[in-house]
């Protein structure tokens, strides 16, 4: 079986290289050669969570790897056969529990039975998915094509914590439904919410944060505060979900030490704010985790209102794994990302 060689310092040269490589080399029954693993990285090579990745990739289809150890710049990685059952990864951590999620994710679509996936390590990391995110955005996104998953949050994990647990079921993909992913059509009139979370920190913070987002001129419905009280450390972010009808846009800041509530809060707001004025239907961060869904599905589309070097980098690898033509018109700096696989 052939071997796809990936340079992991192509375009932004991060994790996501080495995700999405991982899952299509499952997917396909393709090997993987990997150099330059996160080059474009502070701390290149794998790190705890990616390690995890691999790991778990290795579990779903008793795979076979070289090079899986902290740091490692190169990576190889045999794939057998995806097989459904009850996985359980402790990152150990606090790691992104949503990218290890996003590695296996797509393969398990395609098992022959159910799967369930608990992740410990990170719930709420900066740079990552939330959970919120992965349950509000992006699992409605890809059920627009057959992939149903439901996920649960057990525990909450802040950075650098961690300690966090989610859990995932999976359902194997109805492939003749035949739906593909066509989210073009930006919503009309969005109803706009926030949502503060705290954990472990003073009440000012929230007080604050929320005196702010009702001064920012968007037109909330509600501000909720969650003080979350099963965190292993502090932690603090703030939500912006757009929602209209079933569509959800979950846009996230993170707070920390030395980050003024104030940054936190114009950090989310521009997200929404930039978002809502263009006539996108899908925000930059699901555009690039919809792709490797739209190809699975042979065809699919959606406009974003930003090209992130995150998806055009994901179509590059996508491309050394299978035959597809991606396309991307742009239309008053609105995106149209479309896709068609022979
Ligand atoms: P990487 O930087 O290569 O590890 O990839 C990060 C992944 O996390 C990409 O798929 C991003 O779309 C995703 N991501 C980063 N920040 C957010 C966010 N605030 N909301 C949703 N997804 C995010």
């Amino acid at each position: 079986m052939e071997t796809v060689l990936i340079d992991g310092s192509t375009g932004e040269g991060g994790g996501q290289i080495l995700r999405t490589s991982l899952a299509l080399s499952c997917i396909t029954g393709k090997s993987l050669h990997i150099e330059n693993i996160r080059a474009a990285r502070r701390n290149p090579g794998l790190a705890k969570q990616h390690l995890s990745c691999v790991q778990a990739a290795c579990q779903i289809c008793n795979g076979q790897c070289h090079g899986a150890a902290l740091g490692s710049g190169v990576l190889d990685f045999q794939p057998g056969l995806v097989q459904g059952g009850d996985f359980y990864f402790d990152i150990g951590s606090a790691g992104s529990a949503s990218l290890v999620i996003q590695t296996v994710l797509p393969a398990l679509f395609l098992a022959d039975k159910p799967s369930t996936v608990t992740v410990t390590g990170g719930t709420h990391n900066p740079l990552a998915p939330p959970y919120d995110f992965l349950c509000e955005t992006f699992l409605p996104a890809i059920a627009t094509a057959g992939f149903r998953g439901n996920c649960k949050l057990v525990k909450h994990g802040f950075f650098p914590a961690g300690g966090g647990k989610i859990t995932f079921d999976i359902q194997p993909w109805q492939k003749n439904t035949h739906q593909t992913i066509n989210l073009c059509v930006p919503g009309k009139e969005p109803q706009i919410h926030a949502r503060i979370y705290t954990a472990k920190l003073p009440a000012h913070i929230a007080q604050r944060q929320q005196k702010l987002l009702v001064q920012s001129k968007l037109e909330f419905q509600n501000v909720e505060h969650i003080e979350v009280t099963d965190s292993d450390g502090p932690g603090n972010c703030v939500m912006i979900r757009v929602c209209n009808g079933s569509r959800t846009t979950v846009f996230t800041a993170f707070g920390m030490r030395g980050k003024p509530s104030q940054n936190v809060i114009s950090e989310v707001v521009n997200l929404a704010k930039d978002f809502l004025a263009g006539g996108a239907a899908v925000d930059s961060f699901l555009a690039d985790q919809l792709l490797i869904y739209m190809v699975m599905s042979k065809a699919g589309c959606c406009t974003t209102n930003e090209l992130s070097r995150h998806l055009l980098t994901n179509m590059e690898i996508i491309k050394k794994f299978l035959d597809v033509d991606f396309c991307v018109e742009e239309r008053a700096q609105v995106y149209r990302v479309s896709c068609h696989r022979s």
